[in-house]
């Protein structure tokens, strides 16, 4: 049995609306694997959520390979996150209207033009982040020209995850008004912050791009299992696994599905790696003083123990002595990264 995503239909649905209605001008994101949902749903969703009249009309995704699963599912403006290059690829001519396209290098807004003239464009201004943009100098003739012989569609700023970019985006405000955008796109600012926004530039539109706290926000929503597979009692001195290690103790061996295919890592999510914790476990003689790790794997809400690296489709799991010994089929609950795990199935209950 596969790695599995069990969705709360309803419940995941209600979170979707609510934070949609609470957020005035929002861009849904969908890009990679779908934060673990897929495209082509959070495309279907963000369609539903046009049809609420909550004013969603733009969906970002993060490439252009992304545009066209995304275009067949919603009929609205797709907003590429990745700055367009000479190098990108032709934008299927049916839906060229619908694509906005990001241009972070002055250079390329006249090559963009030369392939699709009258594009519509937003202008990336570079960020504390230093990923992508043009300062202020060059983008004031970059948005005249925009302004000229594309569709300008404003201004965008992407921020880093710590906070301070209210202060940013106010510092950065005169190179907007400079270029005379009328919209700005931003991401990871607040509902206070964007209100703080909204009430110093009241004739610029504010447009936060959403994607963990939108899709992922309510995390109850989403249960992720394996299945146990295998099962096997272990002495002290048996030997398991790839790398023929020696059982140090009694306990019981668990094969569950789910590797390294999956993105299922040595790493567990969530800050469990902790330098602190690791001590503490050493410190206790738990198992990674021999070289063990914890894995994301849970059994009655206990985290399991990786009996070795995590192979390509299963892992293999130790159970200590006294433990609870799962059945063969029955389901453990695991904890993964969304954004990085592709689950063999996804569920929706309702
Ligand atoms: C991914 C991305 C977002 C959304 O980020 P979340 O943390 O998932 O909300 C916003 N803006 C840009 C430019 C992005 O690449």
């Amino acid at each position: 049995m596969p790695l599995k995503l069990t969705v709360d239909a309803d419940r995941w649905r209600k979170h979707v609306q609510t934070f949609a209605e609470a957020t005035p001008g929002l861009v849904p994101v969908a890009k990679g694997n779908g934060y673990g949902l897929t495209l082509r749903k959070l495309a279907h969703q963000t369609e539903w959520l046009n049809s609420l009249g909550t004013g969603v009309d733009t969906l970002a995704v993060g490439t252009y390979n992304e545009v066209w699963e995304v275009a067949t599912r919603f009929s609205g403006s797709i907003y590429v996150l990745t700055p367009w290059r000479p190098y990108s690829p032709e934008i299927n001519p049916e839906i060229a209207d619908r694509v906005i396209h990001t241009i972070s290098r002055p250079e390329d807004l006249p090559l963009l033009l030369e392939r699709q003239p009258g594009a519509r464009v937003i202008l990336e201004l570079v960020t504390s982040m230093r990923r992508h943009g043009m300062t202020p100098s060059d983008l004031w003739p970059t948005a005249a020209a925009a302004r000229e012989h594309a569709r300008f569609e404003g201004i965008t700023m992407h921020f880093g995850l710590d906070g301070g970019s209210l202060a940013e985006v106010r510092a950065q405000m005169d190179a907007v008004v400079g270029a005379e955008a009328k919209t700005v796109w931003v991401s990871h600012l607040s509902a206070n912050e964007l209100a703080q926004l909204r009430a110093a530039y009241g004739d610029i539109t504010f447009r936060p791009r959403v994607g963990t706290a939108l899709w992922l926000g309510d995390r109850g929503a989403l249960t992720v299992t394996a299945t146990v597979e295998d099962v096997h009692p272990l002495e002290r001195g048996y030997s398991y696994g790839y790398r023929g290690r020696t059982a140090m103790r009694a306990g019981h061996l668990v094969v569950a599905s789910g590797g390294t295919a999956h993105g299922i890592g040595l790493e567990a999510p969530l800050g469990d790696t902790h330098l602190r914790s690791r001590a503490l476990a050493v410190a206790r003689g738990g198992l990674d003083a021999m070289g063990q790790s914890r894995s994301p794997y849970t059994l009655d809400g206990k985290a399991l123990w990786f009996s070795e690296p995590p192979h390509m489709q299963e892992s293999m799991l130790t159970l200590p002595a006294g433990a609870r010994v799962p059945e063969v089929g029955e389901e453990l609950e695991v904890r993964v990264r969304y954004t990085a795990t592709s689950f063999d199935e996804i569920i929706l209950e309702s």
